[in-house]
């Protein structure tokens, strides 16, 4: 137990803010504070439809229902991808590789004057995501609004 916890506490990074307690910074990292709170630019001030706005929420706390997720809790349903018919539904196909999704991403990107982008992982996508998702421009407002309603097509 003791090995285990100690194992754990070298996860945490060890630059604590000063005049904080280290305790609780170290409870925070160990929840995950830091990561969970990178995405709420996403929410911030997101001008899209009130349940689509919700629905995202649930994408950002891994809480969609997938068919992956469903089929580890013993519901039927078919696993593969709603969207392309191709590869299982995941929560990394879904937003990282399924060929439909990036063909809709792609015709967004030209849209916003963005260059293209790919993802290779869930975490590069959400780092790239994040990054387009802070600011007051124009564009940002807008692609937040955009994403959200794209993840209405997987939730
Ligand atoms: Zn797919």
């Amino acid at each position: 137990m003791i090995l285990a916890a100690r194992e754990t506490l070298t996860q945490v990074h060890t630059e604590f803010k000063p005049g904080h307690s280290v305790i609780r910074q170290i409870y925070l990292q160990l929840l995950g504070v830091t990561s969970r709170m990178a995405w709420k630019c996403l929410m911030f001030q997101n001008k899209a439809r009130p349940k689509v706005v919700f629905t995202m929420w649930q994408h950002l706390h891994a809480r969609l229902l997938t068919a992956d997720r469903l089929l580890k809790w013993g519901i039927v349903v078919e696993p593969i991808c709603v969207l392309c018919s191709e590869r299982d539904e995941t929560k990394e196909n879904l937003f990282v590789s399924c060929p439909f999704m990036i063909q809709i991403w792609t015709r967004i990107f030209t849209w916003l004057e963005w260059n293209g982008q790919s993802w290779r992982s869930w975490d590069q996508y959400m780092d790239w995501t994040i990054a387009h998702a802070k600011g007051k421009s124009q564009k940002t407002i807008l692609f937040k609004i955009v994403f959200a309603e794209v993840n209405m097509l997987c939730g």
